[in-house]
Formats: structure tokens, sequence, C-alpha cells
């Protein structure tokens, strides 16, 4: 899905899956982001609240921030991957397609060596 840390390919160059279907579709993933995000900073909290019991309430969410900040690609990406997983498995049928989906299929088609399906 990814040629980068956060740069995606879009079409999968492997089966030439669009992974964008609609303007606004990596939307959902924000929602996996903030979950995901929720989880390891609620982790991050509690485990510095137990290594330095003496830390005020408003600094222990600050100390939390450092070792979640590294991972902030990595939730990104992850909540994409998750995401393009979850709304393919809610709703598989190529029949649901939407106008904007089927360009970018006829895009990817066109750009697409021969020879590939
Ligand atoms: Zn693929």
């Amino acid at each position: 899905m990814f040629r980068g840390l956060v740069t995606m390919n879009d079409p999968c160059p492997v089966c030439g899956l669009v992974f964008q279907r609609e303007e606004g579709y990596f939307l959902g993933a924000m929602y996996v982001s903030y979950l995901l995000s929720a989880l390891l900073l609620g982790g991050f909290y509690f485990a510095v609240k137990s290594a330095f019991p003496g830390l005020s309430s408003a600094a222990a969410p600050l100390v939390a921030l450092i070792p979640y900040l590294p991972l902030a690609p990595l939730v990104f990406r992850y909540s994409r991957v998750f995401w393009v997983h979850f709304e393919r498995a809610a709703d598989p049928n190529d029949l649901s397609a939407g106008a904007y989906e089927k360009h970018r299929w006829r895009q990817a088609a066109r750009r697409r060596p021969p020879g590939r399906s």
C-alpha cells in the first residue's frame, strides 16, 4: 500500500485495487487513527504516571507525548491499512462502486502496462 513511510501507492501496484474509492474516503481512517492514538497516549500516560508518581497531572500528558510522537507516522499508516481492510470487508462488492471509483479504475487501467489485468 505504501512506497514510503507515509507515501501511498494508489492504485495497488500488484493487483490494481483502487484504494481511494471516493473523495474523502480516508476520513474513516481518521476515526481509526483517533482510536489508536487514544490507546497509545492513554497507555503512555499511565506508564509515565506509574514511573514518575510525583509528576503533576499537567506535566504527565506532555511527557507521554514524547514516546508517542515518533509513532505518529505509523499511526497514520496503519489506520489507513486498517480502514481499507475494514471497509473492503464490509463492502467488497464492485457493484457498489460509485462514479468516482469507476473513473479511477479507468485511469488506473490506462496507466497499467499491457498484459496485466
Ligand atoms: Zn493489491
